[in-house]
């Protein structure tokens, strides 16, 4: 992965160049800042500079064999950590290299949560204590093919106590020409002992003017600098809408109480499945609070899609801080009644009927 593979980030790419050329790249570096932005794709892009045996002025050369192992994700002296979930006893992240360099392949742009959805089934991910080991015994090895040695390790708040104070001793003063490189999300989650090691870049969301050439103007807009997000309000823009349009249909027929239209609302719904119901009802707790929100100052309506921002401010005039508790919980409700296999047609009947005594 090269520099030019990564959206934006000018000034970033400027710095990580520059301290490589001049020789000050700290031997461990905190990249932090939002999910979504580039973090590990800049780490990888950082470590192949580094490692790329025709370094040209302000990126790697793309074509030499260290080059073409990284674009493999294959370097001898390039390793990863990052967090895996239990399925042996005591797993380390070789386990999981597999599904690694495959979703990275694919694109270096993804969520914590969308590689838990890869590896995890629902389990929640940790960098555990064995791993350390790993990381010490790998960095005990001279540089297989030059001088440099690259541990990328991606979020590392995942990482156990026990864990995080073994390598204390190895971010302080590690081998020669060993580089850490730590891309967090969630730097002050980090233990102290871990951060204070280490020199810390931030790095900004990705310039809405970045994103645009890629998604459009409106969803670069709505994603804030998130790549990952644009994503996926690309690849959801038609199913938000649909949403939107049962929500505003609704929330419609409450307001003129209309039991018969919410009857037959639920049952619409309700024949679209278990899984759109709970889909419905999530995208209804969150534009609910995003209407909400927007009692707060208007400029809230740069986070919304298009088809949302002319009902949005109707529809907020409805909601105040008397009743939206009330809604909230009752989105929530239904949700918990769905997944306990209650009959969808007529929680979703009842939850308008419980709207209509509070929204008026
Ligand atoms: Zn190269």
């Amino acid at each position: 992965m090269q520099f030019k593979d990564i959206i934006g980030q000018q000034p970033i790419k400027q710095r990580i160049i520059g301290l490589i050329q001049e020789n000050r790249l700290p031997h461990a570096l905190l990249l932090w800042g939002n999910e979504g932005i580039g973090k590990l794709g800049l780490s990888i892009a950082l470590a192949q500079y580094l490692l790329c045996n025709n370094r040209q002025e302000g990126d790697a050369c793309g074509e030499c064999l260290s080059c073409k192992q990284i674009k493999k994700l294959m370097h001898p002296d390039m390793h990863f950590v990052f967090p895996i979930v239990k399925k042996t006893t005591e797993p380390i992240c070789d386990d999981f290299l597999e599904e690694w360099r495959e979703m990275i392949t694919q694109t270096p742009y993804f969520s914590y949560q969308q590689w838990m959805d890869k590896i995890g089934d629902g389990k929640q991910g940790q960098i555990y204590s064995r791993e350390s080991e790993e990381i010490i015994r790998k960095l005990s090895y001279k540089g297989f093919q030059g001088d440099y040695k690259v541990m990328i390790i991606w979020l590392p708040e995942k990482m156990n106590a026990i864990c995080a104070n073994k390598l204390l001793k190895l971010l302080e003063e590690p081998p020669e020409k060993t580089f850490f490189i730590l891309a967090s999300n969630q730097p002050e989650q980090l233990l102290s002992t871990i951060s204070s090691r280490t020199q810390m870049i931030h790095v900004p969301n990705i310039a809405t003017e970045d994103l645009q050439p890629i998604f459009g103007q409106e969803v670069a807009r709505v994603a804030n600098g998130n790549y990952v997000k644009a994503l996926s309000i690309q690849n959801q823009a038609g199913e938000s809408k649909i949403y939107f349009d049962l929500y505003r249909n609704l929330m419609l027929m409450v307001v003129r109480h209309d039991v018969l239209g919410v009857k037959n609302w639920a049952e619409q719904l309700h024949e679209m499945g278990r899984e759109e119901m709970k889909n419905f009802l999530a995208y209804a707790q969150h534009i609910t609070r995003e209407c909400f929100i927007l009692h707060f100052g208007a400029s809230e309506l740069n986070y919304l899609e298009v088809h949302e921002q002319d009902f949005a401010p109707k529809f907020a005039r409805f909601l105040s801080a008397t009743n939206i508790e009330f809604i909230m919980e009752t989105f929530a409700k239904a949700v918990t009644d769905i997944e306990q296999n209650g009959n969808g047609k007529i929680v979703l009947f009842d939850t308008g009927l419980q709207l209509m005594t509070k929204i008026k």
